[in-house]
């Protein structure tokens, strides 16, 4: 199963920057989320993984299926097939199970990855696992729930709505079981971390120091894009040499991400090429 895992780490562009000329598709079935982030204003696509102010179309598991189908006949590239929101990919689990059993039915040779606030991760690790999702990103922001609480709003869990560091402390333990649990079993663990400058700044090299201990192959520290009507919207911003700086600084303890796009929910080719637009287009006229 590992060496399987670093066959298809070769062929995941996020994972394996060497891995540019193969693309990656989101397909968009999980509008709902779980927690409130203060960085995040829903009427866009999640932050976590998107680049807000552009908002994506919502697909069906059977639309996705058709629209795999249409970017896989165009796109011989393609390598990935990823479930990033438009809200959390865990949230909508009913919905990204099924869209991954449908493409995967069809192409069983694509890699297969999520990406998740972690919130939901220990109660479908189990599914996780017999999915076949190879690659999985967990966005954990902090790694201490005093902190924690000054960047959730809300943790929704159980019909239960959790805020300050109760929120921030159930999430915090669910991620990093989750995220021990599914790195001991072979899935290849990525950590999102926003750097949210007077948030969390002086905290990121033990958030990398924490995740690392819990199994975490890389962290992928990104900037906020600010979102407005957000209580994030005005918070200082990090040019690229300052996060570059964070980056390598971390780098001593883990593997850095240094090529994110902050991709859309329903972005679709090769990192920094995205064609999401175009199949967006022929998946309508498809659909006429
Ligand atoms: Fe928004 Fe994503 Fe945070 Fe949910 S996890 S609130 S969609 S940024
Ligand atoms: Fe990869 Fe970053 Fe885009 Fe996610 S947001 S698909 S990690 S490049």
């Amino acid at each position: 199963m590992f060496l399987d895992r670093a066959v298809k780490t070769k062929k995941h562009p996020c994972f394996s920057k060497s891995a540019h000329n193969y693309a990656r598709m989101h397909i968009p079935v999980a509008p709902v989320c779980n927690i409130s982030c203060n960085y995040c204003n829903r009427k866009y696509d999640c932050v976590n993984e998107s680049r807000p102010g552009v908002t994506s179309e919502v697909l069906s598991p059977e639309e996705a299926l058709a629209k795999f189908r249409i970017v896989k006949e165009k796109m011989p590239e393609l390598s990935v097939v990823g479930v990033a929101g438009p809200g959390d990919s865990l949230a909508n689990f009913p919905e990204t199970k099924k869209s991954i059993q449908l493409i995967q039915a069809e192409s069983p040779d694509m890699v297969f990855c999520l990406s998740t606030n972690g919130l939901m991760l220990p109660e479908y690790q189990e599914d996780i696992l017999q999915l076949g999702i190879s690659h999985l990103t967990i966005t954990i922001n902090a790694v201490n729930p005093r902190i924690g609480a000054k960047i959730y709003a809300q943790v929704n869990y159980q019909g239960v709505s959790l805020s300050g560091e109760e929120g921030a402390t159930l999430l915090l333990d669910r991620q990093l079981k989750g995220l021990e649990y599914l790195s001991a079993r072979g899935i290849v663990c990525k950590v999102n971390i926003l750097l949210l400058k007077g948030i969390n700044d002086s905290h990121l090299e033990e958030v990398v120091q924490v995740v690392k201990k819990h199994g975490a192959y890389m962290t992928n520290i990104m900037p906020l894009i600010p979102v407005k009507g957000t209580r994030f919207e005005d918070l200082p911003l990090s040019d690229g040499k300052e996060l570059n700086n964070f980056r390598r600084k971390c780098s001593v303890h883990l593997k850095q991400m240094y090529h994110c796009q902050q991709c859309r929910s329903d972005a679709v080719g090769c990192l920094g090429r995205d064609r999401s637009l175009e199949f967006s287009d022929n998946y309508i006229k498809e659909r006429e």
